[in-house]
């Protein structure tokens, strides 16, 4: 088991914009649960901004540290698929890449995060979400009880950087499709136990869906993801940099999380 403690999961949580985490009612000696607490006391707990002024008890987010799983990264595999990745040529965007941005963490993660493609300082740097976004998504993550490269893999649908006149945009459709092969492989690797998808191109992506469906449409539910024999819960939220430009949405990606995490507190794998 492992606790954060208050003071730290409020500062991450309030970079998320959910400023009170507290369960009603609930005696503090039974304040610290054994496992996450259930979906309603999640939904008392995500208030926007408001003062606690009743007697309330804080909560403490317990989630049982990851049990060493029997399964061992395949090594050889892995060397093989990030050796192809980082010679591919498979697209035009290997032509302006400056680096290639395979994806970062723990082979043997429960938590695969996905976004859509490296930006300018990821190009740069070779790792996906640094930067601004990058620090946001750290603090969704640490909200969780998770980090980068504990528990947690991240990657992105694109591998290269996709960028028109010196600016990031959106990968197409085409090389979306086009590299898609890449994460799959990673995923076959990982054998992740939930996938969040950040952003409606990562989603419509892994869905194999339209881009025409609206993120809107796709959050609060939850999507498997086939991956050979298995099928994997994918939860959808949005990506961090659109919460940068509009901060409103914290509180409802936030739900999401708490959605993925009760998902995976569920399925009692
Ligand atoms: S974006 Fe993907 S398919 Fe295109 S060159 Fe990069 S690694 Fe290859």
């Amino acid at each position: 088991m492992r606790t954060l403690d208050d003071a730290t999961r409020l500062a991450y949580l309030k970079e998320m914009g959910i400023t009170l985490w507290y369960q009603r009612g609930v005696p503090a000696d039974d304040a610290v649960p054994e496992a996450l607490p259930p979906a309603e006391s999640l939904s008392q707990a995500i208030s926007p901004d408001t003062s606690p002024s009743e007697t309330v008890s804080p909560v403490s987010f317990v989630q049982a540290d990851k049990t060493p799983s029997a399964d061992v990264p395949d090594t050889a595999a892995w060397d093989q698929l990030l050796d192809e990745i980082n010679h591919c040529q498979n697209c035009h965007l290997c032509q302006t890449r400056n680096r290639i941005v395979p994806g970062v963490g723990d082979r043997n993660a429960d938590w695969l995060f996905v976004g859509e493609g490296p930006g300018y300082f990821e190009d740069q740097q070779g790792e996906p979400f640094v930067g601004r976004s990058g620090k946001l998504l750290d603090n969704m993550l640490a909200g969780m009880l998770l980090k980068r490269g504990s528990n947690v893999y991240i990657a992105n649908i694109v591998k290269c950087r996709a960028s028109e006149a010196g600016k990031d945009r959106q990968p197409t459709e085409e090389e979306s499709a086009i590299c898609m092969p890449f994460l799959e492989r990673q995923i076959a690797l990982i054998k992740p136990k939930i996938i969040v998808a950040l952003g409606k191109t990562a989603a419509t992506a892994l869905l194999n869906t339209s881009r025409e469906n609206s993120l809107s449409s796709m959050r609060r539910k939850i999507h498997y993801y086939q991956s050979g024999d298995r099928q994997i819960p994918l939860v959808i939220t949005y990506h961090p940099s659109y919460l940068l430009r509009t901060p409103q949405g914290k509180q409802q990606a936030w739900e999401d999380l708490c959605m993925a995490m009760e998902t995976l507190e569920n399925s009692g794998v």
